[in-house]
């Protein structure tokens, strides 16, 4: 279906008022539930064909992930979605006011490859709960999860309301060339730039869900066993390194350096055995443009003697070792552009302190980690260091608090979501007050008259001896 007759027809059921009612967001939302519970499967295999995924980490981070967040909307959306009464003002007593949220309209929802099935179904969720209709446009870069999805949909969801494009650039530039109500963008900010520019000639607003380069400070005084096994989690552990919120670089003293890195050969062993590239608990790199990036940024003069573990390569099976690198220059490479991959280089600094200089020296990250048991340390990088999310003393796990807004900030990208901030972020809070016809203040009609200006300055100033003073003409 071509993009215009799709949002044509996703206008005409939105204006028809379908999407609105809280019966038909329940229904779509346990639709999307009994996808992840119909098809796991089919799910899993997708993930493994696209990225050759582990299955623990297909359930754990996709699955399950989408799973919970559907509960939490079924859960929640009669709280989510009931007006607000708020205090109104005593300059337009007597009033009431609230705050109503309402669906923007028609949504496009842009997702990304690293967690194709979670990156497109979680907005999505939030698109249906707020009472939206809504386009989702899978990455072709993951083509199984994409068809899975067009295919899903087709047989589980209400497609007048709720469809899937699949495509490249060519049919996501047609995509952008329509008038949505809101764009919300999960990939690199070289795009997001594009989907921003496009959404601008609309006046649409967009969610940019961007990356970067995430930085990691280990102090001394830690547990080292934990932290590596963390660090590890976070970084191979997720994708391979292909995740938004992986550990880009590690900073560090020297001496914490090299005691941090034999306790990470060891946990990497034993996680991944001694010939990582034949584990099955570790994703392959998605394609060969990537492979071939990532090996560039290995084989750059500026890291040669740099690679401190790992460093195999398999070109047939895209599959790269979980490889760290010491020392590397701030110049080289592998520290200007986000690494996207499972390579991990270590910084180091003279004193940790001395870490917060160089991040804030750097566009903003969406994931900044600190592992400290220092509380003074802890306490200046939660005032110092802006980022999209903060964690100290773990990796990764604040996506997955739903109370917690998941977004960047700058360069990371713009807006953010779920739980809650999901449905807020496909919804319009409007301000609705309530007047009464009685209590009709003259002092605000001409003509304008020197008592009629002290009764609305008394009643601005919202001091009550002010306002029976100027009522008695005193
Ligand atoms: P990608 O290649 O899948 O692209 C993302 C989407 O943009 C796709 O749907 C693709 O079709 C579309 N696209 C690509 N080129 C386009 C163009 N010229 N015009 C219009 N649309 C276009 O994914 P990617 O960009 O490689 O994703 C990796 C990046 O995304 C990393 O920077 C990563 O940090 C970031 N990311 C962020 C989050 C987050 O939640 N903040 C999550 C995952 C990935």
């Amino acid at each position: 279906m071509d993009s215009a007759a799709a949002v044509s027809e996703l206008r005409e059921t939105f204006a028809a008022g379908k999407t609105k009612s809280y019966e038909w967001r329940v229904s779509q939302l346990k639709a999307v539930l009994k996808i992840t519970e119909h098809h796991e499967k089919a799910i899993m295999d997708a993930l493994f064909s696209d990225l050759s995924k582990p299955e623990l980490e297909s359930f754990v981070h996709e699955i399950s992930f989408v799973k919970a967040s559907c509960k939490l909307a079924l859960k929640e959306l009669k709280r989510w979605m009931k007006p607000e009464n708020v205090k109104s003002s005593f300059a337009v007593f007597p009033s009431s006011a609230k705050i109503v949220s309402e669906p923007l309209g028609v949504v496009l929802v842009i997702s990304a490859w690293n967690y194709p099935f979670m990156l497109s179904l979680d907005p999505v969720i939030g698109a249906i709960a707020a009472g939206n209709a809504v386009v989702l446009k899978p990455s072709e870069v993951a083509p199984a999860t994409s068809s899975l999805l067009a295919k899903l949909f087709k047989d589980y969801m209400d497609t007048t309301a709720v469809k899937v494009i699949e495509g490249s650039v060519p049919e996501t530039t047609a995509l952008l060339e329509q008038k949505w109500d809101k764009i919300f963008y999960t990939g690199n900010g070289k795009v997001g730039r594009i989907v921003m520019a496009a959404a601008a000639k609309h006046l649409t607003p967009v969610v940019l869900e961007l990356g970067g380069k995430c930085p990691l400070v280990v102090d001394s005084n830690i547990n080292l066993k934990v932290a590596a096994r963390r660090i590890i989690a976070g970084k191979w552990g997720c994708n391979s390194g292909q995740a938004c919120i992986a550990p880009d670089y590690i900073i560090t003293t020297k001496e914490n350096a090299l005691q941090l890195l034999d306790v990470m050969k060891v946990e990497l062993d034993k996680f991944y055995g001694k010939d990582p590239l034949c584990s099955v608990d570790l994703s392959r790199i998605v394609n060969s443009n990537h492979f071939y990036r990532l090996t560039k940024l290995l084989d750059d003069d500026k890291v040669s003697g740099k690679i401190v573990h790992g460093g195999q390569r398999d070109e047939k099976k895209l599959k790269i070792a979980p490889t760290i690198l010491m020392d590397v220059p701030e110049d080289a490479l592998i520290m200007k552009e986000e690494i996207f991959g499972p390579l991990l280089p270590i910084l180091t600094v003279n004193k940790v302190e001395d870490s917060l200089r160089i991040i804030n020296g750097r566009d903003k990250p969406l994931a900044a980690y600190l592992f400290t048991s220092n509380k003074k340390l802890e306490q200046e990088f939660v005032t110092n260091l802006s980022a999209g999310g903060l964690l100290i003393n773990d990796t990764a796990l604040h996506v997955a608090v739903h109370t917690l807004p998941f977004g960047g900030v700058g360069e990371s990208g713009t807006g953010s979501y779920h739980g809650k901030f999901s449905f807020e972020a496909f919804t319009h809070k409007k301000a609705v007050l309530k007047r009464s016809f009685g209590g009709d203040l003259s002092a605000r009609y001409p003509p304008y008259t020197p008592k009629k200006g002290r009764l609305l300055r008394a009643l601005l100033s919202g001091n009550l001896i002010f306002i029976i003073r100027a009522l008695l003409g005193l």
